[in-house]
Formats: C-alpha cells, sequence, structure tokens
C-alpha cells in the first residue's frame, strides 16, 4: 500500500470552508460530513483530518497529521517545531490592539502597566517586549472583547477584520500586532514519500491560486 498525506483542516470554523475548497480545487474529491473526523479522498493519496484549528500545529508538530491548514496568528501563537509552507491567499485578517473609545491614546506608550486580555498571549508579549512595553497580559480563550467592558482589562488584542465588532462593544483599534492569513504548515520530518505528495499539493495550490489572481 502507498503513502498518504494526512491533512489536518478545521472541523468547524471560518477556515474550514476555504479550507475544503481549496483542497477540492486541488483535484481532492472527498465528502466532509459534519461530524466526521476524518475522510480518505478519491484522486489522491490523502486522508483529510478535522480537527480543531488551535489543535492542528501540536498534531503537525507529533506527526499526527503530516501537514494541516490554519491561520498565521495560530501557527505563530503555538510556538511549535513545524514550518509554514505556503500562504493561501484567504481568511485574510489582522491582530490588533484596541481600547475603550472613550480613552485617550497617545501611542503604545498608554499600554504601560495596563491589563491587556487576549486569547494571544505569546503573540502578545512579543510586540510588548519589540516595544519596550510592560503590560499584563489575560489570557482569555473567546469573547475578547467585552473584557474591558465588564472591568477585566484596559485593552484587548484580538483578530479584526472589518472592524464591526469591535464598533458594537465601544472600543477603538489602535495597533495592528500582526497581519494574518490562512497558511499551510508541514511537519520538519516528513518522509521522502509524504514529501513527494507534498510537493504535488503545493504545485497545485500555487496553480489554483495564481489562476484566480
Ligand atoms: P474557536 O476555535 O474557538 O472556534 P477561533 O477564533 O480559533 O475560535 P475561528 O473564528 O473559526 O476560530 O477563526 C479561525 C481563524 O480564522 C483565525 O485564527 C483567524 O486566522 C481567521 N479569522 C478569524 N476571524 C476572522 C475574520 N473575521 N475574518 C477573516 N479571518 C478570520
Ligand atoms: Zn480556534
Amino acid at each position: 500500500m502507498s503513502k498518504k498525506i494526512r491533512i489536518a483542516v478545521q472541523k468547524s470554523g471560518r477556515l474550514q470552508e476555504q479550507s475544503v475548497k481549496l483542497l477540492k480545487e486541488c483535484g481532492l474529491s472527498f465528502s466532509n460530513g459534519p461530524n466526521r473526523l476524518k475522510t480518505e479522498t478519491y484522486n489522491f493519496p490523502a486522508e483529510i483530518l478535522f480537527l480543531r484549528d488551535d489543535d492542528i500545529p501540536q498534531y503537525v508538530e507529533d506527526n499526527v497529521a503530516d501537514i494541516g491548514i490554519v491561520g498565521e496568528n495560530v501557527f505563530i501563537e503555538k510556538q511549535k517545531d513545524i514550518s509554514l509552507i505556503e500562504r493561501l491567499d484567504f481568511s485574510k485578517c489582522r491582530l490588533s490592539i484596541a481600547v475603550p473609545r472613550e480613552k485617550d491614546y497617545e501611542g503604545i506608550a498608554s499600554i504601560n502597566g495596563k491589563k491587556i486580555a487576549t486569547s494571544y498571549p505569546n503573540i502578545v508579549q512579543q510586540f510588548l517586549t519589540e516595544n519596550n512595553i510592560t503590560a499584563e497580559i489575560h489570557e482569555i480563550s473567546g469573547s475578547v472583547e467585552i473584557a474591558p467592558g465588564i472591568g477585566l482589562a484596559d485593552a484587548i488584542c484580538d483578530i479584526v477584520s472589518t472592524g464591526s465588532t469591535l464598533l458594537s462593544n465601544g472600543l477603538k483599534e489602535v495597533e495592528t500586532v500582526m497581519k494574518s492569513e490562512a497558511v499551510l504548515i508541514a511537519n520538519n520530518t516528513l518522509d521522502a514519500e509524504t514529501q513527494v505528495l507534498l510537493e504535488k499539493l503545493i504545485f497545485r495550490i500555487k496553480a489554483v491560486n495564481t489562476a484566480k489572481n
């Protein structure tokens, strides 16, 4: 039996639909029932694993999956020993710091000594360090944008695309910490056969994305 490349994609959420669409455009055909963890593909020797996006870098590092699709923000935050292979040109967003609209903000120094709520503590800490700022980071896993309103934090760092969520929570965006898009990540120790399959897939991804632009 010949090798299959194991591809991890988000099981539900903002990356799911376009991850599946890209793989299908690359010629992999498979059914993705809502409750399936794993599915085989026709036309290409692959297996798709549907996982929580935040867990994908760990699964790729641990060699449970060979490659995966996640937001660049998640790839950077998780700090795993894996590689970014290709930017995929969808799920574009940014990670920004926001503060209550009524607060004066005079540059990044205004954050000094404050509390920042975020789901991305490593990325925020790195940004603060680069800017010589000391602030207290509160890690929370969801609904970060409500933290200032309930007195949990002075500022937040969260994903922004249009800014409408910030607006409806009385917040204003004051700093861009990083830009992000969906990326293809890979295990660093793929065997030769899997590496060949990865290269075939990358070739197809490039062809698909070039045709779109
Ligand atoms: P959970 O895993 O708890 O469902 P999440 O934020 O990790 O929440 P999604 O909301 O599905 O999961 O987001 C997945 C990825 O999609 C994010 O890590 C980010 O890269 C990207 N993303 C998130 N929000 C947007 C957005 N509004 N526009 C474009 N891309 C986004
Ligand atoms: Zn997630």
